[in-house]
């Protein structure tokens, strides 16, 4: 027993998920899809889409907000989990990746829950904040370009309401926050962002050890 982390072994890593995940069948297949991509590491892990399913059942979420979409795996199940009148709003660069999420995405049965707009996340985001949507979404999940990540979160924190949650994905970024021989653009995002938010009074914060690591930070 240890109430530290865990680095969990190959097979302790496969006996949680086989006594936890009820991955259905169409983000599995998504999943097997997207693990031919050459940036198949890019994809959130299955327990990930579960946990965050979880929490926007928890909260009652309607209304989400995904920065970075990808093939579509966290923003489907997002979306599976709102209720009918629910509405995934993402934000991705890729025609090409989001086009694999758009066939899964209608394959479920939740294509008109999500609103995708193919351009970089910045100006949509301004462009949310412009038409008076602050304070209005409930849970956003952060998983784009690190270098941005800052600018990302700063959106999402006027974006989201008090009470709303956002989640930051990465954060442990493989270990390599953690490793001061790493010095590279987007580690030194990820650390500044991980350092800024441990003291930022605006939310009540977490970091999860799930996956490449999870903050998810409550606004006030
Ligand atoms: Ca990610």
């Amino acid at each position: 027993m240890t109430n530290k982390n865990l680095g969990l072994s190959d097979p302790l890593y496969d006996y949680l998920k086989s006594v936890s995940l009820r991955e259905p069948d169409v983000l599995a297949q998504l999943r097997q899809e997207t693990a031919q991509h050459l940036m198949s590491v890019m994809q959130i892990a299955p327990e990930q889409g579960q946990f965050m399913a979880l929490l926007v059942q928890l909260m009652g979420a309607k209304k989400t907000l995904e920065v970075g979409v990808f093939t579509g795996y966290s923003a489907l199940a997002v979306a599976l989990a709102l209720p009918s009148d629910g509405k995934v709003t993402a934000c991705d660069v890729s025609d090409e990746y989001t086009a694999i999420a758009r066939r899964y995405w209608q394959q479920a049965g939740v294509a008109d829950k999500i609103d995708l707009h193919i351009a970089p996340a910045l100006e949509t985001l301004d462009r949310l904040l412009a038409n008076g949507q602050e304070n209005t979404f409930d849970f956003a999940f952060i998983d784009a370009d690190k270098s941005n990540y800052d600018n990302y979160y700063e959106r999402a924190l006027q974006l989201v309401r008090p009470g709303g949650l956002i989640a930051i994905d990465n954060v442990l970024w493989s270990g390599d926050v953690a490793n001061p021989q790493i010095q590279d653009t987007r580690t030194h995002a990820i650390r500044a962002l991980n350092q800024k938010l441990h003291h930022d009074q605006r939310v009540v914060l977490s970091m999860v050890a799930i996956a490449d690591g999870l903050t998810l930070a409550l606004k006030r």
